[in-house]
């Protein structure tokens, strides 16, 4: 069954309100969507969230990649995705996101000519999961107003942005402990906010409010930093800006630098990538998280359908949707109490045809 076509399209997502982390805000992002056609007229859909600070990408730059791989595409049996995706990693080095609006509109149609969802597919067969709630930096009253709203939908998992000053930082964890009280799972992300001495002195102080996991306490490149960080707390320390690939993955193992790593499509370049991390981490005992960037639904379910297809990733943080304003995926995904599940329907089971009408 080959590939017959590629088609793209950006499509401005804006955000309900403005969602703050500890190196900027986001209001609204240019996604890029891909549709890719097959013989028989299947199509399969894909999406890019690029980020200048994560991976380097504007949406420009995934335009301008989607038109040098175009060529490569056309022509190729849908059945060959394995080698396709491959020469796509072999023959241009980063642009992450691009890859994986490619990587998931392949794995789309490729489910969808299996008349398969894709978590079969993948060799899966539970299809729902439990996403948690990512509260942004805003002043401390709201972000704790903001917790208690989405625990009374039924949240029971939430991620708390921080990385403002430490005496905040301690202030926004404990005040938002405080208003939800110790049966909800808390995360903290600092998105590479402080300094190895800074964190450990900081996590100490939060390991009180009973902290799952903190992500990202240092800038990406410092691994060293980082294993001084999980060497010294007893905090599980997750890397997520750190790991883009399976090979940033191998070598924050070898260094013994992590406990938790956070897997975004956007960050390694899609679903075939994506399982690569996931096994490398097992193989060393490692469990993963699946994130996401600015997303709308279509991505964030290749995401959930990789996660309840692939045994060590088990912590969920699949929730940009739901900041969205103008998501295009009909159906949008739903959340009761935090929970996703996934359409039975071949392939992701969304469509962005509106994107290209
Ligand atoms: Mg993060």
């Amino acid at each position: 069954m080959k590939i017959v076509d590629l088609k793209w399209a950006v499509y401005r997502l804006e955000n309900i309100q403005p969602f703050r982390i500890a190196y900027g805000v986001s209001e609204a992002s240019n996604n890029i969507y891909v549709k890719v056609t097959l013989e028989d007229g299947t199509e399969g859909f894909g999406e890019a969230c690029g980020s200048r600070r994560v991976t380097g990408e504007v949406y420009e730059t995934i335009i301008s990649f989607l038109k040098i791989v175009a060529e490569q595409i056309v022509g190729e049996s849908i059945f060959n995705i394995n080698r396709v995706i491959e020469s796509l990693y072999k023959n241009i080095k980063g642009n992450t996101a691009a890859k994986a609006a490619l990587d998931i509109a392949l794995h789309d149609a490729w489910a969808k000519a299996l008349s398969q969802p894709l978590y079969k597919a993948l060799g899966g067969q539970v299809n729902v999961v439990e996403s948690d709630y990512t509260i942004g930096i805003k002043n401390i009253d709201e972000m704790c107003k903001e917790a208690q709203n989405f625990v009374e939908r039924g949240f029971k998992k939430l991620k708390i942005k921080v990385g403002v000053n430490p005496q905040t930082d301690l202030d926004i964890v404990k005040r938002i402990r405080e208003s939800v009280g110790y049966d909800i799972e808390l995360r903290v992300d600092a998105n590479q906010a402080w300094s190895p001495k800074t964190a450990v002195k900081l996590i100490k102080r939060m390991e009180r409010y009973e902290i799952e996991f903190v992500e990202q306490p240092v800038p990406a490149w410092d691994y060293s930093g980082l294993k001084f960080v999980k060497d010294r707390v007893d905090v599980p320390i997750t890397a997520d800006e750190s790991v883009l690939t399976s090979r940033d993955a191998l070598n924050l193992i070898r260094m013994d630098a992590v406990d938790l790593i956070n897997i975004k499509l956007m960050k390694c370049g899609g679903i075939k990538e994506a399982i690569k991390i996931a096994h490398v981490a097992e193989a060393a005992g490692i469990k993963c998280m699946i994130g996401c960037m600015n997303e709308s639904s279509l991505s964030i379910a290749a995401a959930a359908h990789l996660a309840m297809s692939t045994k060590n990733i088990v912590y969920y943080d699949l929730d940009s949707p739901l900041m969205l304003k103008n998501d295009p995926s009909e159906p949008k995904l739903r959340y009761e109490k935090g929970v996703i599940k996934l359409s039975d329907q071949p392939g992701i089971g969304i469509s962005v045809e509106k994107v290209f009408s």
